[in-house]
């Protein structure tokens, strides 16, 4: 059994985190202001060996009791509409909750885990992402905030690793979808799956031609906890390779959902990535992970739950 502190333990991933880590009989305590995250997500998490401590990770973490054997850093917005409206709060969960995560790991020696993302990449050129690619991102565009607090966040990591040998892993996390994920946080699973099931119109941005891929929310926790616990410091992406455009995407949706809506285009977001892919050799080398879930098996799972959602 393990001590394992989360922030951002209510949020999306995180709260899933925590469900593995407790079914595995570890102690968790999770982290969270629900500026993104929310209630729901945790109580039902609730037991003895489960503590929820609701807070800004900006405003400080070292009162709290450990000590921790692993601290995952995953607060963040993650949702472009939402770091869009809380770009300052977004920049500031990146650079100084990070620290804050990053001294409490120092303080207990304990293994730190930083939640990384794509966005490090910014709107690649290359059609197929490695780890080694060093990005092309928009250092001021409406993103920015997104793509440099994680970038940031990865350099701070680093720095803690090199100048004071803390044990560090870092996830570059790709496109996730699973049950808890908010039917408003307006990415494009939540948006094209609760729009087809209320029978809306269907909300392609640009032409759709732009490509995600599209990774199930318990094949990525699978590939965080074997990162967490090999012994690899560099990054490693975390994702389904398998690629799609936005509105293959769309036309995916009304086929399994077989809804009668139509689909209307809307215009393309700024430095909205064009393209996004990851190359998951090294995942499937040092950690011999995979994913497994097919995006039909998947998107089966989470048209049911936003199905249940309506119905509740
Ligand atoms: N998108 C879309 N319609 C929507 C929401 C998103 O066409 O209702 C597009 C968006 O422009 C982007 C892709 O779908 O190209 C994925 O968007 P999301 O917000 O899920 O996350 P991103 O991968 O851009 O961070």
């Amino acid at each position: 059994m393990s001590g394992i502190l989360i922030t951002g333990g209510a949020g999306f991933i995180g709260s899933h985190l925590c469900q593995r880590l407790l079914d595995e009989g570890n102690e968790v305590t999770a982290v969270d202001n629900f500026c993104t995250g929310s209630r729901a997500n945790v109580t039902n998490l609730e037991g003895p060996r489960f503590t929820f401590i609701e807070r800004d990770i900006t405003d400080g973490l070292d009162d709290i009791a450990g000590p921790f054997d692993y601290v995952l850093n995953f607060a963040s917005p993650a949702s472009p509409d939402d770091y869009m409206k809380m770009p300052i709060e977004t920049l500031q969960v990146g650079s100084r909750g990070t620290m804050f995560a990053l001294e409490l790991a120092l303080r207990d020696k304990a293994v730190f885990m930083q939640a990384s993302t794509s966005e490090v990449y910014g709107d690649p050129e290359m059609a197929v992402q490695n780890e080694e690619y060093w990005g092309h991102v928009n250092p001021i565009g409406p993103r920015s905030c997104y793509d440099e607090a994680k970038r940031y966040g990865e350099a701070l990591t680093m720095a803690y690793h090199r100048s004071h040998s803390l044990d560090t892993r870092i996830v570059r996390i790709f496109n996730t979808y699973g049950p808890r994920m908010r039917a408003v946080d307006g990415r494009v699973v939540s948006n094209f799956v609760c729009q087809a099931l209320h029978g809306e119109n269907i909300t392609i941005y640009g032409d759709g031609s732009q490509t995600r891929s599209f990774c199930y929310v318990d094949d990525l926790v699978e590939g965080i906890l074997r990162l967490l616990r090999s012994n690899v410091t560099e990054p490693v992406n975390v994702g389904n390779p398998s690629e799609m455009s936005i509105k293959k995407f769309a036309e995916k949706v009304i086929e399994l959902t077989k809804t009668e809506s139509s689909i209307v285009y809307k215009p393309l977001p700024e430095d909205d990535p064009k393209q996004r892919k990851p190359d998951i050799q090294k995942a499937k080398k040092l950690l011999e992970w995979e994913p497994k879930v097919s995006l039909e098996e998947g998107l089966e799972k989470i048209i049911d739950y936003f199905r249940s959602d309506l119905t509740n």
